[in-house]
């Protein structure tokens, strides 16, 4: 017997197909059937009434960084709630593991501050710790460049060939321990410092592997168009498919780039077997660390060494003029963390008019108390992400760590993506204004990352596929997270399936947990 027939409903099959109403039934982990309309049904151990629901594959986000997040209670409640079934980790260079020499007192830093046990050294180990712990959703990670280069590299600023041969290994082991590939984050440091040629021989590894190449380029900005071209020079030359990270033109005189773009990337798509796909974030603001916006030459030594230079008056005055040669507009930018209830959602350029410091001066003052310091900076176009969500080679992201309601205050406040990036890009983009289908809009978010990523079985409303299946009540659907009260869940999911568990029921989550680490090549 079937352990749940779900009648009525109309199935969307996550391919962009027009939708059908109909029945599932779901036997253990896995879709057993499905039946049009009309068709005599079998018995099931549980009937869910669907009453016309839109009934979808559970949802991919294809970007994430929220490794350590998953020791923490109801880790992922703000995600499932958005309707996503299986999160893809690891993103813009830092995964959690492997963690070589130079990061594991880093790493022990890190544990005792969010107070989680930092045991592993590689993915396969750190993969077990995770599946004793349980999750609630399936996972699976890409493995970060700056994490390698952190690891095996001493000097930031220059890797040696035994130092790149150690990286180059690491990542042979990670691929055999379930990596999907590889992911860098070319603004940060220690990736910053790559050569290409660097990263190019690591994409061959995950080439070889199976794996694909996911990057946060070098420059989102001025410099937008030749960071792409770096990107796909490197998909190009590791006969690799390549994914630009949240794909986006930052300030205002980088408005109306994403064209070109786009047009640049469908053009290499025609000419090459390889292919280049960009995941997006709906909304107009970045969030990230503050230290992103100072000269990166700064970060040579490593963090322990920025608070002294930044005494210096020099060092505030390069910042100074930096800042003007990038045209920042700081009134934009806001502070997030509640370590600093003082400066929370304040803009710097309102915290330097309350303390008289300049820009660059203010920059530094909150550098000096924390390195760490992370900021929601509002400047991206609209008409920009509109052309880029819609690119029939656009996913969608959440670009967000785990922030579950009673996480630890290191943590820092969440961008309102966190708690609501799919249910915006459906509200939006398909209720609010029509430019997406529901069915186009489902199919980015579910089989396109699942064939993209060589997730199997998954990603579509298949017989035999895994039963990771969503149930929406499609004028319900919303975001309720704002900037400045981000930790609202969202709404629009009636039920949830992972894995063939009911996970929410009738909008009630229970504390089951069905989730699976997907492993490359499963
Ligand atoms: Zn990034």
């Amino acid at each position: 017997m079937l352990d749940f027939l779900i009648k009525n409903a109309i199935i969307y099959d996550g391919l962009g197909g027009k939708p059908f109403k109909g029945a599932i039934g779901i036997k253990d982990e896995l879709i057993a059937s499905i039946f049009n309309e009309g068709e005599q049904l079998p018995e099931a151990e549980t009937v869910i009434y669907a009453n016309g629901l839109a009934l979808t594959p559970g949802f991919i986000v294809t970007h994430a960084s929220t490794g350590f997040g998953f020791f923490f209670p109801h880790a992922a409640n703000h995600k499932l709630y958005q309707g996503i079934t299986t999160e893809i980790f690891g993103n813009c260079g830092t995964s959690p593991a492997p963690i070589d020499t130079h990061l594991i007192s880093t790493m022990k830093t890190l544990a005792t501050d969010l107070g989680f046990d930092f045991n592993w050294r590689t993915l396969g180990a750190y993969f077990e710790i995770l599946e004793k712990a349980g999750l609630q959703f399936n996972v699976a990670t890409l493995t970060g460049h700056s994490t390698l280069r952190g690891g095996a590299v001493k000097d930031w600023a220059f890797s040696s060939d035994s130092e790149q041969g150690q990286m180059q290994q690491l990542m042979q082991e990670s691929m055999e321990d379930g990596s999907l590939g590889l992911s860098t984050g070319l603004i940060y440091a220690p990736g910053c410092f790559a050569k290409t040629d660097e990263i190019i021989k690591l994409a061959k590894i995950a080439k070889a592997n199976g794996g694909v190449y996911a990057s946060h380029i070098r420059d989102e900005r001025d410099k937008l168009e030749e960071a792409i071209e770096e990107t796909l020079i490197i998909g190009e030359a590791a006969g690799i498919n390549v994914l630009v990270s949240h794909l986006k033109a930052a300030e205002k005189r980088n408005f109306g780039k994403i064209d070109k773009v786009l047009k640049r990337l469908e053009q290499y798509n025609q000419t090459h077997t390889q292919q280049a796909k960009i995941d997006v974030y709906p909304y107009t603001a970045v969030s990230t660390k503050l230290r992103a916006f100072i000269p990166k030459e700064f970060l040579e030594g490593g963090l322990s060494e920025i608070k002294d230079k930044l005494d210096s008056k020099e060092v505030v005055e390069e910042i100074a003029d930096y800042i003007i040669n990038r045209d920042y507009d700081l009134s934009q930018m806001l502070i997030i963390s509640n370590e600093y209830p003082e400066w929370e959602g304040k803009d710097v350029q309102a915290i330097a008019n309350e303390f008289d410091w300049s820009l660059a001066q203010t920059v530094c003052e909150i550098l000096k108390r924390d390195t760490e310091m992370w900021i929601v900076y509002h400047c991206i176009d609209q008409a920009d992400i509109d052309k880029a969500i819609i690119w029939p080679n656009a996913m969608i992201c959440t670009d967000s760590w785990s922030h579950p309601i009673n996480a630890p205050k290191r943590i820092g406040v969440p961008h309102p993506r966190s708690y609501g990036a799919f249910t915006e890009f459906l509200k939006r983009y398909v209720f609010d204004t029509n430019m997406l289908s529901f069915e186009e809009a489902i199919r980015k978010i579910t089989s396109m990352p699942a064939d993209y990523f060589n997730l199997r079985a998954r990603g579509r409303i298949k017989i035999g596929y895994k039963a990771d299946v969503v149930l929406f009540k499609q004028s319900e659907i919303a975001p309720k997270a704002t900037y400045s009260d981000p930790y609202q869940l969202s709404t629009g999911v009636e039920h949830l399936w992972v894995n063939g568990v009911h996970l929410i029921e009738s909008n009630v989550i229970n504390n089951s947990k069905p989730g699976v680490i997907i492993r490359n090549r499963d």
